[in-house]
């Protein structure tokens, strides 16, 4: 099963990834930074199973991460 995973603790904010992919992502209210959703957590580091339908996208959300803190895996 491909996944995404975010290391989230180095998020600057930038929006993109939500832009880019609006249902699977949310910027927090709370910090500012992207959260991943539905995913599960360890250490700051976030990991959702997706399906090969949203490998494509995710991919190219992965490389529009100015900070390349997205891995499709
Ligand atoms: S694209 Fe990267 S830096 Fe920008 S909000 Fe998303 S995870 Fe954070």
């Amino acid at each position: 099963m491909p996944r995404i995973i975010h290391y989230r603790g180095k998020c600057i904010g930038c929006n993109i990834c939500y832009e880019m992919q609006a249902d699977m992502w949310r910027m927090s209210k709370k910090d500012g930074k992207a959260t991943l959703l539905k995913a599960k957590v360890k250490k700051d580091i976030y990991m959702l199973e997706i399906n090969n339908e949203q490998v494509e996208l995710s991919k190219r959300t992965a490389n529009a991460c100015p900070v390349k803190i997205i891995k499709v895996l």
